[in-house]
């Protein structure tokens, strides 16, 4: 959908095709005050789903705020890469989504897969409490735990059997801090902290791989968003950690890398430690 049939079918209250199919008055006087209020904050760099205070993600419907990064189609690829993985394990499984803003990766898969539990995490407090919500309107409350804490639940006490995950997924910020003020204007109303993702861009992928296999399941897997060309810099972190292995690399409609599926080593590596200790 364009940015115009988004801003109608809002305004008309209808599904794109009856913008096309059904014979619509003209807007009311209080309807063409409020298209005008978007046009003049939309010609400021405002994005769209800020101004409407709503986006569409995997087909679903998600109340936003500018406390929260825009869900984004490159995320569509990180959520049905998920899907394929959750779907290929064929029982109940545990998930968690670290960094999850609207709430929208942690839904799309538990409204996709029935058969999943999941944990959501984000430090903003006002970003978990819109993802519940949407969890509300997206009618899976039930199934979602929400936390607010940095990154890993529970995080630094011990982990609990309920933190024992068969699968990891997470969009974490990812720019590098310097390149942020040289993106385009719309990027730049989103919250910084959803963004930075350090001097290179890559600090959240350190400190999850790094972080990660305490809440992983032994042969778990760990699924990242990345950004352009950051594939062989998380590869490196990846192998360097010793605990991972990439096993796959995911492109996205346009050919960019774009999700990277790592499988925990877990207890394949336990023996090698307890030789050298003895
Ligand atoms: N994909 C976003 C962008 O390029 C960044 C999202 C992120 O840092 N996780 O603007």
């Amino acid at each position: 959908m364009n940015e115009a049939e988004t801003v109608l079918s809002y305004l008309y209250n209808c599904r794109r095709t009856d913008l096309y199919l059904r014979r619509h008055d003209k807007l009311g006087k209080d309807k063409a005050a409020i298209l005008c209020g978007i046009f003049k904050r939309r010609l400021k760099g405002e994005p769209l789903g800020y101004l409407l205070g709503q986006t569409e993600f995997m087909g679903l419907n998600f109340k936003i705020t500018a406390d929260v990064l825009l869900p984004r189609q490159d995320t569509e690829i990180l959520v049905e890469t998920a899907l394929e993985k959750i779907k290929s394990l064929k029982k109940e499984i545990k998930v968690l989504d670290i960094g999850t803003g609207s709430g929208c990766v942690a839904i799309s898969l538990v409204k996709f897969t029935p058969h999943i539990k999941v944990t959501a995490t984000d430090i903003s407090l006002k970003a978990i409490e819109l993802a519940k919500q949407n969890a509300v309107l997206n009618l899976v409350k039930e199934k979602i735990e929400f936390i607010c804490c940095d990154l890993f639940p529970g995080h630094p006490s011990p982990v609990t059997s309920d933190q024992n995950f068969d699968v990891i997924v997470s969009n974490p910020p990812y720019i590098p801090s310097k390149e942020i003020n040289l993106l385009q204007e719309e990027v730049q109303h989103e919250p910084r902290i959803a963004l930075d993702g350090g001097k290179d861009g890559l600090d959240y992928y350190r400190r999850i791989i790094k972080e990660a296999p305490r809440f992983l399941k032994d042969n778990g897997h760990l699924l990242f968003e990345i950004g352009i060309g950051q594939a062989a810099g998380v590869r490196k972190i990846t192998e360097d950690s010793g605990n991972f292995m990439v096993e796959e690399v995911v492109r996205d409609y346009s050919g960019i890398e774009r999700v990277l599926i790592l499988k925990n080593l877990g207890t394949l590596l336990k023996p090698i430690g307890d030789l050298s200790l003895a």
